[in-house]
């Protein structure tokens, strides 16, 4: 039987997606598979999922900007980690049941375990408060980090994570900061940079470089990770000087394919030689990317 997905988004041109699953599609050799980008204005969101729940070969949907944090009330379940996050990412459907998933968490977590960045009873500094830097919270948390400073230059959106999060995981102290914070005596193993500085198209001054480098003092001088969830580029600026001081770097285009395939074994089945795929996948997309520059 044919299955379908599409990522829904508005706007939704720029998208990897299509590629992305497509090329997936033919690697797990899911052959009857189609995968394609759909844009939905917010207006038409509501009525865009009724007119779906009528396809029977829908498997699901990707979601993106700016239908994250709508979805909701649309939907017949949402699982906890989406709840406490506040976005879906992926909807899952089965026998007509539409359910709501968060798999920017479990990339974040790939991304973590493939590097080897260990965080049980470590600090981690995050840079950012929006819908990554909460999926980046929630993730660290998983791992058993001890401690998480979530700085912003809005602090009070940090401190809405500190104040939904502090009850959820029991192990973990939450801690929101502004720019003037002493990351110095963090000691932290890893920094996360979530915030789109850095991104093509998007420049970065003097001050968004000192907060950059304030951050990365806040690190144990050795073994420390510094992970940019951007992926277009590869290689930012963030990342550029994290490895001038000897970081271990992380970079977006991990987190991307481990939530795809984190999507994909929602929607189908665990994936078969997941390292042959993620190396793959990585190839695959770092050409796509260099094409689009
Ligand atoms: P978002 O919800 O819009 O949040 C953006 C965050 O960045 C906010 O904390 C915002 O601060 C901060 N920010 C924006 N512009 C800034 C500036 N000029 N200076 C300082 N801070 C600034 O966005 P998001 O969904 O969290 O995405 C953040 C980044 O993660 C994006 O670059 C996106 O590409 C990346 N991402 C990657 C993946 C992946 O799979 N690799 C997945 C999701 C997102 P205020 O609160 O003060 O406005």
């Amino acid at each position: 039987m044919m299955r379908t997905a599409a990522v829904i988004g508005h706007p939704v041109s720029h998208s990897l997606s299509p590629d992305l699953f497509s090329f997936l599609a033919g690697l797990q050799a899911q052959k009857e598979f189609t995968y394609e980008a759909i844009d939905v204005p917010s207006a038409k969101l509501k009525e865009f999922i009724q007119q779906q729940r009528q396809m029977p070969e829908r498997v699901g949907f990707n979601v993106t900007i700016p239908h994250k944090e709508r979805l909701f009330d649309l939907l017949d379940n949402v699982s906890k980690e989406a709840r406490t996050v506040g976005a879906v990412n992926v909807i899952e459907i089965k026998n007509s049941r539409w359910s709501g998933h968060n798999t920017d968490i479990l990339g974040l977590q790939d991304s973590l375990l493939q590097s080897d960045a260990d965080l049980d009873a470590q600090n981690v500094l995050i840079l950012g408060a929006g819908g990554a830097a909460r999926a980046a919270a929630f993730a660290v948390a998983v791992e058993g980090a001890k401690r998480v400073v979530i700085c912003n230059r809005n602090q009070a959106r940090a401190e809405v994570i500190v104040q939904d999060f502090k009850n959820i995981f029991s192990g973990t102290e939450f801690i929101s900061a502004d720019y003037s914070f002493d990351f110095a005596a963090e000691n932290a193993k890893l920094v996360i940079q979530a915030t789109p500085l850095g991104m093509s198209g998007i420049k970065t001054d003097d001050s968004d470089l000192r907060i950059f480098e304030s951050l990365l003092n806040g690190v144990k001088s050795q073994q420390a990770f510094a992970f940019d969830l951007i992926y277009r580029p590869e290689e930012t600026v963030f990342l550029k000087m994290a490895k001038r001081k000897g970081f271990k770097t992380i970079t977006g285009l991990s987190m991307l394919i481990g939530q795809a395939l984190a999507t994909w074994e929602i929607w189908f089945s665990p994936i078969t030689s997941r390292p042959e795929v993620f190396s793959s996948l990585t190839l695959f997309l770092r050409k796509k990317l260099a094409a689009d520059l």
